[in-house]
């Protein structure tokens, strides 16, 4: 048995130690990642209240070649830390405006829009907007079929310079959801001011709505206030048949959520969409 008393004579907490060791193992293998191709877009269908397909979100699973494949949750944490997720952005974006062309061909894909996650990291960038423009031209894809994803605190930092390259983007036809709406502090000026196309309901609100009367009223509420402002909602997080019900019968126009079906691979996407 080990010495009773050895746990005094560390600097460290043995725990936190090996979450540091571990850290940087983590971003040493996401260069490499990078680097080798390892990360792969799987995609979460986006329907109307109809169930037709109207968009999918981009969402980024790591082939890694010892621990398989990996959620965000393992890697996202010290792809932010690291600022990897600067470049990791680009690849992301990269890789869904190459798989809009490729599915431009495709029936089911006429008119799916892309929604890609944007770190507040990347519009940090001086040539955020620039990098942007020149993906989307050298790979050809519609700017109007891709939605950048935001969240509030995104739009927290510098507002005047996220202001600007939102204006810039939405210039080139690239249009802009608030991803997990409601759980920030988001000032109803920026609604007004920026060029939002849509509130995504957060899933925290969407998971009891049919309990939970203060849940409901805040949807409700959401709602409404994007109705005033001529602004798109999408509810995600549905999981079940009545929640849509419920969120079609209070002016609910889009859905995303594990009901419709869950992140899959380019392939299986596909596959389900084009099966006949
Ligand atoms: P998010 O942007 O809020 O994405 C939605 C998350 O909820 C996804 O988790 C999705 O799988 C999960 N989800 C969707 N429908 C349901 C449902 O009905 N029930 C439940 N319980 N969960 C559902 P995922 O794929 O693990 O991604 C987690 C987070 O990682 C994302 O949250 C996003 O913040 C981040 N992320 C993913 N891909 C990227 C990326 O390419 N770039 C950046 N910057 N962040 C990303
Ligand atoms: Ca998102
Ligand atoms: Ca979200
Ligand atoms: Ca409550």
């Amino acid at each position: 048995a080990k010495s009773a008393g050895k746990d005094q004579f560390l600097f460290f907490d043995p725990v936190m130690q090996s979450d540091l060791i571990s850290m940087h193992q983590t971003e040493n293998e996401l260069r490499i990642a990078l680097e080798n191709n390892q990360l792969e877009p799987f995609y979460q269908a986006q329907v109307d209240a109809q169930g037709g397909l109207i968009g999918a979100e981009v969402l980024i699973r790591w082939n890694h070649p010892e621990r398989g494949l990996l959620a965000p949750a393992a890697f996202i944490g010290v792809a932010e830390s690291s600022g990897l997720i600067v470049p990791m952005g680009y690849q992301v974006f990269a890789m869904a405006c190459t798989q809009l062309v490729a599915w431009s061909g495709c029936e089911f894909a006429r008119k799916l829009t892309l929604a890609v996650n944007i770190s507040a990291r990347q519009f940090e960038e001086a040539d955020f907007t620039a990098r942007i423009a020149s993906i989307l031209s050298s790979s050809g894809a519609n700017p109007e079929l891709l939605k950048l994803e935001i969240t509030e605190s995104t739009l927290a930092r510098d507002i005047e310079s996220v202001s600007l390259k939102m204006l810039e983007l939405r210039k080139l036809g690239i249009t802009f959801s608030l991803d997990d709406f409601g759980t920030g502090y988001s000032s109803l000026t920026y609604l007004k001011r920026l060029p939002i196309k849509q509130l995504k309901i957060d899933r925290c609100f969407v998971r009891d709505v049919l309990v939970d009367h203060d849940d409901k009223a805040i949807i409700v509420t959401i709602i409404a206030l994007a109705a005033t402002l001529g602004i798109d909602v999408i509810a995600e997080g549905v999981e079940e048949q009545e929640q849509q019900a419920l969120l079609v019968s209070v002016g609910c126009e889009s859905f995303q959520g594990f009901l419709f079906g869950k992140p899959e691979s380019q392939e299986v996407f596909e596959q389900r969409f084009t099966a006949p």
